[in-house]
C-alpha cells in the first residue's frame, strides 16, 4: 500500500501544533488514494511524542532515534528522511509550512524525485489525481495545482486542516530505527522562545492593528492617536511591522503572534494574509482601511473603508473625538439635571 508520510516537528518532547493539520491532510489524501498515512519522528527523547501519535491519533509512526539530537538539524533530518522514506512505497510527504518545513521541503523533494508544493490550504481529488490549493499575492489569488501522477512533497499552512478525530482510535504500531548523527554543516547551539503573549492585547475589547500600509514608523502615531480616543483600545500589528521594529513582537497579531477576540478590530493598512487572519477571525466586528479594492482583508471585513490610511486616520480620530466629547457632555448634562431634580424634591 502506498504511504503518505508526515514529517513531525517537535520540541522538548512535544509535537508542533501544525502536526494536527499535517495528519488531517495526510489522512484525507490517504482516503482519496487508498493509501496509508504514517508519521516520522527524528531525534532523541521522542518516544512520548511517538506514543501520542500512535495511541491518540492512531498514526503508525517510525522513530529515527539519533542520540543527542534534540533539535531540528537540516542535514540530519534530510539524510534521515531520505533513508527512511526511500525504503517505503512513498506517494507523498506532508510537512508543516513552518520555517523548518520550508527549508526542508525543496531539498527533500529533490532527493525523492518529487514535486514540491508549498503553503497548501486545501486538497481535492479529481479523477485519479490530486489538486492542491494555495494562496498567492497575500491571499488575493488562489492557485490550484494539479498533481496527476508521481511523488509530491507539500507544506501545509498551520490552521488550514483542523484535525477531525475519529471516535474510536486503534493504537497504531511504532517502529524504531537506530541511526548515527551525520555530519551537520550547521550546528544549532541553543533555542530561546520569543515572548509573544500579550494579555492586554488578547483581552482588549477594541484593537487597532497597524500594517505595512502605514508606510513609515512615524505614521504609527496615527494608530496610537486613534486608540487613545477609543476607551480601552490597545494597539497591535502585523508581522512586518514587528519585524521592522515599529512595534514589539509582543504586539504581533496572527499565527506566530497573539490571537485576539475583541468586539472591534480596526485593521489599518493590513493586506489580510492568512497568517494574520487566523489571529483576528474571532473578532466580533472587523473594520478595514486599505487603498487596494482587491485587498484580501476586505473579504473578512464587516466595514470596508477604501482610502489612504494616512489621510483617513486623522479624520476618523477627530470625528470620533468630537462625537465622544458631545456624548460625554450630554451625559454630564443629564446627570446634572437629575441631581438638581433630586434637590428640588
Ligand atoms: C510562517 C509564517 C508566519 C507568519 N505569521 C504572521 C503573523 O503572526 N502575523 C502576521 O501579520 N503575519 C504573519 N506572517 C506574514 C504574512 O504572511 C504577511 O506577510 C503579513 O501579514 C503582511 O503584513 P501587512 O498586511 O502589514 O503587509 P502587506 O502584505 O505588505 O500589506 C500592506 C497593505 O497595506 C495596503 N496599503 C499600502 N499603502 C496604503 C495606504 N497608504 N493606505 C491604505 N492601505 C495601504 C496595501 O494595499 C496592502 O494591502 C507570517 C508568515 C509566515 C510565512
Amino acid at each position: 500500500m502506498a504511504v503518505i508520510a508526515i514529517v513531525v516537528e517537535h520540541a522538548a518532547g512535544c509535537i508542533a501544533p501544525v502536526t494536527g493539520d499535517q495528519v488531517e491532510c495526510a489522512m484525507r489524501i490517504a482516503g482519496f488514494l487508498k493509501a496509508e498515512a504514517q508519521a516520522v519522528l527524528i531525534g532523541d527523547d521522542v518516544q512520548q511524542a511517538a506514543e501520542f501519535l500512535a495511541s491518540k491519533w492512531g498514526v503508525e509512526t517510525t522513530v529515527v532515534h539519533i542520540p543527542e539530537s534534540h533539535y531540528y538539524q537540516f542535514d540530519t533530518w534530510l539524510n534521515s528522511l531520505e533513508m527512511v522514506l526511500g525504503a517505503l512505497p512513498i506517494a507523498g510527504v506532508v510537512l508543516g509550512h513552518t520555517p523548518n518545513g520550508m527549508e526542508l521541503a525543496p531539498s527533500l523533494a529533490v532527493r525523492l524525485h518529487a514535486r514540491c508544493i508549498s503553503g497548501v490550504h486545501s486538497v481535492q481529488r479529481e479523477g485519479e489525481g490530486l489538486f492542491f490549493q494555495r494562496a498567492l499575492f497575500g491571499g488575493k489569488v488562489w492557485a490550484r495545482i494539479g498533481q496527476p501522477q508521481g511523488r509530491w512533497v507539500v507544506t501545509v499552512q498551520p490552521g488550514a486542516f483542523p484535525l477531525r478525530l475519529q471516535e474510536s482510535v486503534h493504537k497504531a504500531n511504532i517502529r524504531q530505527i537506530e541511526a548515527a548523527a551525520p555530519m551537520n554543516r550547521a550546528r544549532l547551539v541553543d533555542l530561546q522562545s520569543a515572548e509573544t503573549g500579550n494579555v492586554a492585547l488578547q483581552k482588549a475589547k477594541i484593537v487597532v492593528g497597524a500594517g505595512r500600509g502605514l508606510g513609515m514608523k512615524e505614521n504609527l502615531k496615527l494608530v496610537h492617536d486613534l486608540a487613545s480616543v477609543l476607551p480601552g483600545a490597545v494597539v497591535g500589528g502585523s508581522r512586518p511591522v514587528c519585524d521592522a521594529g515599529w512595534l514589539d513582537y509582543g504586539q504581533q497579531i496572527g499565527l506566530t503572534g497573539n490571537t485576539i477576540r475583541p468586539r472591534l478590530y480596526i485593521a489599518c493598512g493590513i493586506s489580510g494574509a492568512f497568517q494574520h487572519i487566523v489571529g483576528i477571525k474571532d473578532s466580533d466586528v472587523v473594520a478595514a482601511i486599505n487603498k487596494d479594492p482587491n485587498a484580501a482583508i476586505f473579504n473578512h471585513a464587516d466595514v470596508a473603508v477604501l482610502a489612504d490610511v494616512v489621510d483617513f486616520l486623522p479624520v476618523l480620530t477627530d470625528k470620533l473625538r468630537q462625537v465622544l466629547r458631545e456624548k460625554e457632555a450630554q451625559v454630564n448634562q443629564s446627570q446634572g439635571e437629575q441631581g438638581s431634580n433630586k434637590k428640588m424634591q
